[in-house]
């Protein structure tokens, strides 16, 4: 049997997942991404490797890969990291949220370690992959995936193939003069509809004096509110919380819309943390999307729900790695690099 080893490596946590080839997922774990500090000293490249050498040293790591009857054979390690991707290389460029990666040649430093091919991506493309394997993309050719957790991420299915490019949907503007983005610039899309800015609209709100539920809440402390909070709130009926998911919704379908006009899709699927939220903001994107897209583009648009919520940019990097890599779906061993 023929396995891949897929990891997600995002800023608080590292997923890794075993696959075989028809998108099974044998084994996974999750693991708090590891990070230099005095406690935990070293480069963050053997941090990582240390991670994966821990995940494949458990004991029932081994037993899935070696039983007494067969021995799978891990045929390589498919790699997604929220940043940009130095594909030719396999560096990270840049991570917004994990600056220690930046520069890092995590391709090579993986290659030498395990002596398997590596395949480095940006984490929301291996998502998007992974939706089109064996997610609720399998059916289309043209599609957007939008990740939404703390920031809004993307990727793109274009003819049926990755676009193997920075996707940086997060950072469309929407809002001239808008909201200040991490990014640098002003009223970019991730400023409006993400976990980051749920909090921020909500603190904002409070820090004026609005009424609502979440004003009792966290003692007092509104740097304690969480998007989990706010929805929450919303689903006991608190105005300020529902009209926040609302505004999520409506600036989602800003953004929506214009990625159909753009790019003449057949689906978005939206994915993330926050699709837990989903009943919440998703009438909204949708009004959005018929008030403002080209019709003849929008009509048959399918709007939908992620169906990888658990371990989407792991399972995805380890088909994007058999896609790579193995010669029976049609890749070559030179094609990885
Ligand atoms: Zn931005």
């Amino acid at each position: 049997m023929r396995i891949a080893i897929g990891m997600d490596i995002g800023g608080t946590n590292t997923k890794i997942v075993i696959a075989d080839k028809k998108g099974t997922v044998l084994c996974s774990k999750q693991m708090p991404t590891p990070s230099v500090s005095a406690k935990n000293p070293g480069e963050i490249d053997s941090l990582l490797i240390n991670s994966l050498k821990d995940f494949l040293a458990d004991d029932s790591t081994k037993a899935l890969i070696s039983t007494p009857s067969k021995t799978a054979e891990i045929i390589g390690i498919g790699i997604g990291v929220a940043g940009l991707i130095d594909r030719k290389n396999g560096k990270v460029i840049e991570s917004p949220n994990i600056s220690a990666f930046n520069g890092l040649p995590i391709k090579e430093k993986f290659e030498k370690e395990f002596s398997l091919p590596v395949v480095l991506e940006n984490d929301a493309n291996t998502y998007a992959y992974g939706e089109k394997w064996i997610g609720a993309g399998k059916d289309f050719d043209n599609f957007v995936l939008l990740t939404i957790g703390t920031g809004l991420g993307g990727g793109l299915i274009y003819n049926g193939e990755l676009y193997e490019g920075p996707v940086e949907i997060g950072h469309m503007v929407i809002v001239p003069s808008g909201r200040y983005c991490t990014c640098g610039s002003y009223g970019c899309l991730e400023s409006y509809a993400s976990g980051r800015a749920i909090v921020d609209r909500v603190v904002s709100s409070l820090e004026k004096g609005a009424e609502s539920l979440l004003a009792k809440c966290c003692e007092g402390n509104f740097y304690k509110i969480t998007p989990q909070v706010v929805y929450e709130t919303a689903l006991e009926g608190d105005s300020l919380s529902r009209e926040v998911f609302r505004e999520v919704g409506q600036f989602l379908g800003i953004g929506v819309a214009n990625l159909i006009n753009i790019l003449n899709l057949e689906a978005v699927i939206i994915g993330g943390g926050l699709i837990g939220a989903w009943d919440l903001f998703i009438e909204e994107v949708k009004k959005e999307v018929s008030k403002r897209a080209f019709k003849p583009l929008s009509a048959n648009v399918k709007i939908i729900k992620s169906a990888l919520t658990k371990d989407a940019g792991s399972v995805g990097a380890a088909g994007l790695l058999f896609k790579k890599i193995d010669p029976a779906r049609g890749g070559s061993r030179q094609s990885a690099s």
